[in-house]
């Protein structure tokens, strides 16, 4: 029933424009990869709604789309606003206190306790998403502190507030967090998402608490902070992927910054075989329109060109007018940049010192004789998911076809540049194995007589150890 696939990954936002079965799976059938749900609104019941509706389309269509929990993490805001909200006032004084009373231009509450005691005298606070700026004058330490106006604006109820140059000593997952954590791993998500990370033992608590729970769910750290950008080899080295989250990231670092950000993000990631997702703003004006504007059509093909694994689609999907045209739409674009303009097989040389460089340098050697002798397709063999990610990493021409006997993996594959999964049982001998599988593509047309196909596996095949052997064959 899917009928299109592109290599870059579509992955969309559920909400109230995408909770219809007919809806969602229409965006399934236009592309889309990999669902979203956003723990920064609606609730469990509708979240479970909205994940149940994809698992049983995946079931009732044999596809295998992903779900991504997203954790809105210590998100800081201000409370309650009097009225329709008060105008701050350039150059005017303002107390930001931590007990809680209604906003007013002289005196505003901050849901973030440790607020007085984090600021300090000269760090700029960034009021709903950066539209108005205060600068901290002086604190008491204790529960409240007195800022500058910088940039006025009328500060409304409950909106964001970011603190870029704050070292913050909030906790990487609030309550809040813990309980959609628990709720989300019950409900077998594949991907969790971490809002705010600020360092790689952020990734590290999440993967504990993942595993207590006995998930195989995997984590994307969602890059938003400057301090993320700091310590950023270390997270990619924990985590398993990454989000270029560039709401935020725009509003915490100069908005200049942020596309030199996302082609250093995407490579660095890319080289260290952890899939990269480019998020927010994408086809934005296509929450009201039919059609993108001219510049976020370039921004879509330009992020693929960057190497990114998947685009996600924010409130185009989730309240937006067009759930499925915005599917189609940026389907199209990438397309378009993947027949016509992708730089295929940017090799990583495989790194000796790791402790998988032999199945790495597998991976590698496949993909640089699909490029020598043109092979329409790599197959491997998982158990992990490794080799998806390896191949995926040095983003081939040739098509990924990845067997697998694990549902899940499928599922979590999704999300994975080039990765297509198929589902796979009978691990008996290598030879009959690799029979099986070339049957299995001419049977869904996926190759055909004369192509070249690149399987790579461990070898004997029922002993599932590491990847260790390449096989070329011209299919008759
Ligand atoms: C972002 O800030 O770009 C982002 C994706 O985060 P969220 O949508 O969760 O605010």
């Amino acid at each position: 029933m899917k009928t299109v696939y592109n290599r870059t990954k579509i992955i969309a936002t559920l909400g109230p424009a995408s909770s219809g079965k007919e809806t969602l799976t229409n965006m399934i059938r236009a592309g889309l990869d990999v669902a979203r749900v956003n723990f920064s609104h609606g609730d469990h019941a509708t979240h479970k709604k909205a994940i149940d509706l994809v698992r049983s389309i995946n079931e009732k269509h044999d596809t295998h789309i992903g779900v991504l929990a997203d954790l809105q993490g210590p998100k800081i805001r201000v409370g309650k606003m009097e009225g329709e909200g008060a105008l701050l006032v350039k150059g005017a004084k303002i107390e930001i206190t931590t007990k809680k009373v209604i906003g007013t231009a002289e005196q505003i509450y901050i849901s973030y306790q440790r607020f007085p005691k984090d600021v300090k005298p000269g760090e700029l606070i960034l009021l709903d998403d950066g539209k108005i700026r205060i600068k901290i004058v002086s604190t008491d330490h204790k529960t409240k502190a007195v800022a500058e106006v910088v940039h006025g604006g009328v500060l409304k109820s409950n909106k964001g507030v970011n603190l870029p140059n704050t070292k913050l000593t909030l906790p990487s997952l609030s309550e809040k967090d813990l309980a959609d954590l628990d709720f989300a791993l019950d409900q077998g998500v594949e991907w969790v998402a971490l809002s705010f990370v600020r360092d790689a033992k952020d990734i590290n608590e999440l993967r504990k608490l993942i595993n207590a729970k006995k998930s195989r769910a995997r984590i994307i750290a969602k890059i938003e902070k400057p301090e993320a950008l700091e310590n950023i080899d270390a997270i990619i080295e924990a985590t398993d992927a990454i989000m270029v989250a560039r709401g935020d990231l725009g509003v915490e670092i100069p908005m200049e910054k942020v596309p030199v950000f996302q082609k250093r993000l995407v490579e660095k990631a890319r080289t260290m075989a952890k899939p990269v997702i480019i998020a927010t703003q994408m086809m934005e004006t296509m929450m009201e329109f039919p059609q993108p504007t001219r510049a976020e059509a370039n921004d879509v093909a330009n992020s693929v060109l960057d190497g990114a694994d998947a685009l996600m689609l924010s409130g185009e999907t989730s309240v937006g007018k067009f759930p499925v045209g915005v599917i189609e739409a940026m389907q199209s674009i990438i397309r378009n940049v993947e027949n016509e303009f992708y730089n295929y097989t940017r090799l990583n040389i495989p790194d000796k010192d790791k402790e998988t460089f032999l199945s790495d340098s597998i991976c590698y050697s496949s993909c640089v004789l699909a490029e020598q002798v043109g092979a329409k397709g790599l197959i491997g063999m998982t158990r992990s998911g490794y080799t998806a990610f390896e191949l995926s990493s040095h983003r081939p021409k040739a098509d990924i076809f990845i067997f697998t006997n694990n549902r899940f993996l499928l599922n979590m594959l999704s999300l994975v540049w080039g990765v297509r999964g198929l589902y796979y049982n009978k691990f008996v001998s290598t030879d009959e194995t690799f029979f099986d599988v070339h049957d299995i593509l001419k049977a869904k047309k996926l190759i055909k007589k004369g192509d070249v196909i690149i399987n790579s596996a461990s070898m004997p095949i029922d002993a599932k150890g590491r990847t260790n052997t390449i096989k070329v064959t011209k299919i008759d």
